[in-house]
């Protein structure tokens, strides 16, 4: 389970987009694969009269695979953050699910579940490696980003031989 504790002290004083390392490999869900072992969260947050609110910047890698040349690529992820901490029983009961409940005779929160939440939900709208790939021949299965090759050309010229063949 991924954990990120943020110690009511810190929240006192207020986070000024303080950088939080976590480890992906905490996540537990196999479903996803990650280019590295590597979550950053860059948070800030403001003392209100109800609380706390929270504010930030997820940032992430995962490995997927390219929809037009079939090789791995790193796709770069940031999604956001923005709850309101809170002991405001009223506040709790509109169930916002962006308000979380906090205890202050704890020391320390742990808004790992909402981080974890936040990755969960970050789909990639377009599996491409890159804009200009230019995909995998579909005569001789090159990947055409690494080497190119004369298959079109080709192609047109072998229809002709294989129709001559057929007429011999
Ligand atoms: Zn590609
Ligand atoms: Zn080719």
């Amino acid at each position: 389970m991924i954990e990120l504790n943020l110690f009511w002290g810190d929240l006192e004083s207020g986070l000024d987009k303080q950088l939080f390392k976590l480890q992906s490999n905490n996540l537990d869900d196999g479903s996803l694969s990650f280019y590295d072992n590597k979550i950053e969260c860059l948070l800030s947050s403001e003392k209100q009269w109800h609380g706390y609110q929270l504010k930030g910047d997820i940032s992430f890698s995962f490995i997927e695979q390219c929809d037009r040349c079939l090789s791995e690529y790193e796709d770069k992820q940031k999604t956001t953050v923005n709850i309101m901490l809170t002991n405001n029983s009223d506040l709790i009961q509109k169930k916002n699910d962006d308000t979380l409940w906090f205890d202050k005779s704890e020391k320390l929160i742990d808004i790992g579940p909402i981080i974890r939440d936040q990755i969960l939900t970050t789909e990639p709208i377009k599996k491409i490696c890159n804009i200009d790939c230019k995909g995998i021949c579909q005569y001789c299965g090159r990947n055409q980003n690494k080497e190119s090759c004369n298959c079109n050309r080709k192609q047109n010229s072998d229809n002709r031989w294989e129709n001559l063949k057929e007429l011999v």
